[in-house]
């Protein structure tokens, strides 16, 4: 099975994706996933320019092989950029292997260890009327665990929150902005820290006990800080609290995990495993939240995924809007298979990114489920990802009132 093409194909069916498809000489076509959110170009050109001439001729079997040989082969390690592009082409590889195999690819991984995967969607409300209302149409759309991110008073615009209620019709929330630069929002801790806990307090209220709950802080705290929340948060019993501190400084969650039961997901930015040693090693994290498009792929993903096993440590694999429906199939193929799934995040595409990527998994009552088609069962659609152009969109900037940039 040697690989005779390698296209890196960018279109914007409602935000911008990044997909490799690589050709092999049997003429089948393997799909990976290379969107980086607000840098799609620079993964672009890292495949294009420096990937895909490596590729071909390769015998597209080899994929541990080639994964080493892409890693250790550039010298220049790590990197979201790197690791993107990798990733797209283990999971291609992960695709073709699957298809010649006629198996779903979760078959080659192990096999199902569970019948469904549990998701959870996001809620949001700039107030609580629209935040609890947001609730209870998520609740509609059948998901059974719901992320929870709220307006804060004072604050115009602030991470997980729509401009107006469910703009996207009921697709969640899109950060990243189709604008010439970045928009800027500006950023209160202390208002944010007073707010948070009135909000799950009426949301308990509401739904009462059982509905687990989840929230992003989205690094904005300090460990300090992030301990007080935690701490402040506990008797609303989330099922996590995702990203409360930039977590580049792994020792840092010591302290917030000597003040607070709250369970902690941390490792959406992460693209290696290395990232994640200390707060492993240490069981200072209950949660895993990598992306299989931006942390090597499948075979790297597999081996974060074991290793934080050992340590009782469950995953929450990333599932924004900007993972493409090939990324989200990579991830349910894993999901289904491992034995340390946590719980998935999915926010649905737009009908325009359906026309491009045909797919064969499924969301019902809450549950994902990858489908029965041989390899990742997801195709792009080249005619119709034509006629959706790149078009260039960025992440928002935070500032604090001062003006001074702070992490968004
Ligand atoms: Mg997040």
């Amino acid at each position: 099975m040697q690989i005779v093409a390698a296209d890196v194909i960018v279109t914007s069916p409602g935000r911008n994706f990044v997909t490799l498809a690589i050709t092999t000489d049997d003429g089948l076509v393997g799909y990976g996933d290379a969107t980086l959110n607000g840098r799609e170009l620079a993964v672009r050109s890292y495949l294009a320019d420096h990937v895909v001439p490596l590729l071909i001729g390769r015998d597209a079997h080899r994929i541990e092989d080639t994964w080493q040989y892409l890693h250790r082969g550039a010298y220049w390690r790590r990197g979201p950029v790197t690791m993107a592009a990798i990733a797209a082409v283990d999971v291609a590889l992960w695709d073709l292997k699957a298809q010649v195999a006629g198996l779903p690819l979760y078959q080659l991984l192990g096999g199902a260890s569970r019948t469904g995967i549990r998701a959870y969607g996001h809620a949001s409300g700039r107030d609580l009327p629209e935040l609890l209302d947001s609730v209870r149409a998520r609740q509609d759309d059948g998901f059974t665990a719901i992320r929870v991110q709220s307006g804060v008073p004072g604050l115009e615009a602030i991470y997980g929150i729509s401009a107006s209620p469910d703009a996207t019709g009921g697709l969640g929330y899109e950060p990243a902005r189709r604008h010439p630069l970045p928009t800027e929002e500006t950023w209160d801790t202390r208002a944010y820290l007073r707010h948070m806990p009135t909000v799950f307090d009426a949301v308990r209220n509401e739904f009462g006990p059982e509905l687990p709950l989840l929230h992003d802080v989205h690094h904005r705290l300090t460990p300090i800080e992030a301990a007080k929340l935690g701490k402040a948060l506990e008797p609303y019993d989330l099922f996590w609290l995702e990203d409360c501190t930039p977590a580049e400084n792994q020792e840092s969650l010591r302290l917030v995990r000597q003040h607070t039961t709250t369970p902690l997901a941390i490792g959406e930015v992460f693209n290696a495993s290395v990232d994640y040693h200390t707060l492993i090693r240490e069981q200072l994290i209950d949660y895993v939240r990598s992306a299989v498009t931006h942390t090597g792929g499948i075979t790297a993903m597999r081996k974060l995924f074991d290793l934080a096993a050992q340590y009782q440590i469950k995953t929450g694999i990333h599932g924004p809007s900007d993972i493409s429906p090939v990324g989200m199939a990579a991830a349910l193929h894993l999901d289904l298979a491992i034995h340390n799934f946590g719980i998935q995040e999915f926010t649905p595409h737009s009908a325009e990114t359906y026309e491009v990527f045909r797919r064969s998994y499924t969301f019902e009552d809450g549950y994902l489920h990858p489908g029965e088609e041989p390899g990742l069962g997801v195709t792009l659609d080249r005619e119709a990802a034509a006629r959706f152009p790149y078009d260039p969109a960025y992440l928002p900037v935070n500032r604090l009132r001062d003006g001074t940039v702070h992490d968004w």
